[in-house]
């Protein structure tokens, strides 16, 4: 599709302006509408700044000022005028579940312990009694005045009738004192390998299990999914300009399911968001459970076409905020007199034996890794693989990657890994700081240091466990501040916006292969852009996190407009 290009530079009032043709010294394709007057950040090899761009059918056919756009116009080219807002390539989201919600208890809107407690008790309230009362996952206790999880006396107080399980983000439940005895847990419960049975300082549980742990708990099955909640998501997401996800291994319950019914809404024109799919092997500890796994999936990596495709294996190494593996122990007394430094959810020499397998069958992995002891068994284990069979340039991810030593960046850099992060400091920043100290915690994410050492990175949030809002995630970016504790590492602010809007753009699309087909406005790309209420390049830093899409477009075609936005 995409021809040789011509390609001129030229200023108008000092902005570097970029006219691409279609085709060498030919005229681009007849487009169905031109859009002219605006500020098109095209992110291009040269950032370039656009005032126009022309669209024939689900592509970008032409960028450039306005009168080289204008010109392209026949009979019944629509003439869109953008009044000087400025567009983005759609937005991308590199590490997203779901949109957050359910059926559960709602906690995401709670700020303190005490409206947690009404919403728990009118929920327990209006509960059978006896009967399991649960929450949705997208909340934190960072987002808490008190920046601490309930425990299972309080939640007792909240709801005396009935077992209730918080579930929180994807790594732990809180569980009140009837839960408790519901599943059988009490203070001489063997802690499972990979999780931990949270106490109090009298030795009594406080309630919370995470990770391996929360295996004790058997939660009734969600309502199986449908076709709906794949259209919610993409409803939900459209408003901020994001046309594309990359969902790592799960997104609500049963991965193979989901990607069945994405692949049904496509079929069915449905989409308005694009899917980039990774199969869940969390649980796989030997080469034949990943030959096992494949099977049963009965799909190949890459397979699928512009809205839904299969990227990979998503598989992990250590814990989250609680759990992320570290090369020293927590702060006291989470570090138990020096004895916890985090936990290994896969053990090494499965992980290796898994990854080998991986990369021998031709996929590729993206591992969760948040501790530095976690990414160095990453790193471990690719390098091994890489040996056997080169994985370099086959796009292999870590995912979230929280600290970055010195020695483990330069391995990243031989492997020339890629890196998919996300703002996780921006809400949980209180309870890194409470769990492995001050100088660790601010170091967390460190953008600056990635990009400075030339690795591809591609932004995201992790949502449901941090709101899926891009504009939080690059304002955290921007300026390393946080909700509710100020701000944290200034030495990793990233202050270029265009290698902010790069994150969520086109080194979205580099990570994901798929560069020659989107994540710019360029000519022969997918027409995915996006019309912001502010111009992203010059408002100021705490105009951020309240910006939003005007207009969203998927392959040309509208998906969102802002209730309140006229075209004239
Ligand atoms: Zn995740």
């Amino acid at each position: 599709m995409i021809g040789k290009r011509l390609a001129c530079k030229w200023s108008v009032l000092g902005v570097v302006v970029s006219s691409m043709w279609s085709a060498a010294g030919a005229q681009p394709a007849t487009p169905d509408t031109i859009y002219v007057n605006g500020k098109v950040f095209t992110a291009d090899a040269r950032d370039s700044v656009a005032e126009a761009f022309a669209v024939a059918g689900d592509r970008f056919v032409a960028v450039g000022s306005n009168a080289q756009v204008r010109k392209l116009a026949v009979a019944g080219t629509r003439v869109v005028d953008l009044k000087g807002h400025f567009v983005s390539p759609g937005l991308a989201d590199a590490h997203f579940h779901n949109e957050g919600g359910g059926t559960g208890i709602d906690l995401s809107h709670v700020r303190s312990l005490a409206e947690l407690m009404v919403t728990v008790a009118n929920a327990a309230a209006r509960a059978e009694p006896g009967t399991l009362v649960i929450s949705n996952q997208d909340w934190h206790e960072a987002q808490l005045k008190e920046q601490r999880l309930p425990t299972a006396r309080e939640l007792d107080q909240a709801a005396p009738n009935n077992p209730v399980v918080l579930v929180r983000g994807g790594h732990s439940y809180i569980l009140n004192t009837r839960a408790l005895a519901k599943f059988n847990i009490t203070k001489d419960t063997p802690v499972p390998a990979g999780g931990e049975i949270s106490r109090e300082a009298d030795g009594e549980l406080s309630g919370e299990l995470f990770d391996n742990a929360k295996a004790l708990v058997q939660l009734p099955a969600a309502k199986p999914l449908a076709l709906d909640d794949i259209l919610a998501t993409q409803k939900a997401l459209n408003p901020y300009g994001l046309t594309a996800v990359r969902i790592p291994g799960s997104y609500r319950g049963d991965m193979l399911q989901a990607l069945k019914l994405m692949r049904q809404a496509d079929g069915e024109h449905a989409l308005t968001l694009r899917y980039t799919v990774y199969m869940p092997g969390f649980a796989l500890r030997t080469p034949q459970q990943v030959n096992d796994a494949i099977a049963k999936w009965g799909v190949n990596q890459d397979e699928g076409d512009d809205f839904v495709r299969v990227g990979g294996i998503k598989l992990i190494v250590d814990g989250g905020f609680e759990g992320g593996h570290l090369s020293r122990s927590y702060q006291e007394p989470y570090g138990k007199g020096g004895t916890y430094p985090g936990l290994t959810v896969s053990p090494p020499d499965a992980y290796n034996s898994v990854v080998l397998e991986i990369n021998r069958l031709g996929w590729r992995a993206a591992t969760h890794a948040v501790g530095d002891a976690g990414l160095d068994q990453v790193l471990t284990a690719y390098e091994l693989a890489n040996k056997d069979r080169p994985l370099i340039g086959k796009r292999w991810t870590v995912e979230h990657a929280f600290i970055a030593r010195p020695d483990l960046v330069k391995r990243m850099q031989n492997l020339k890994l890629m890196v998919s992060a996300q703002d996780h400091l921006y809400l949980a920043a209180p309870v890194l700081k409470r769990y492995w100290g001050w100088d660790l915690a601010s170091e967390v994410t460190p953008l600056k240091t990635y990009l400075d050492a030339g690795l591809l990175v591609a932004g995201g949030t992790d949502s449901p466990v941090i709101p899926f809002n891009p504009f939080w995630e690059l304002y955290h970016f921007v300026t390393r501040d946080t909700i509710s504790d100020g701000t944290y590492g200034n030495d990793q602010k990233v202050t270029s916006r265009t290698s902010l809007l790069r994150l969520v753009t086109i080194n979205y699309a580099l990570l994901i292969g798929e560069e020659d087909r989107r994540g710019s406005i360029e000519p022969g790309k997918l027409a995915d852009f996006a019309v912001l209420t502010d111009d992203f390049l010059s408002a100021p830093v705490e105009a951020i996190p309240n910006m939003k899409a005007l207009l969203t477009y998927v392959g040309g075609k509208e998906v969102y407009r802002d209730p309140g936005y006229r075209d004239d």
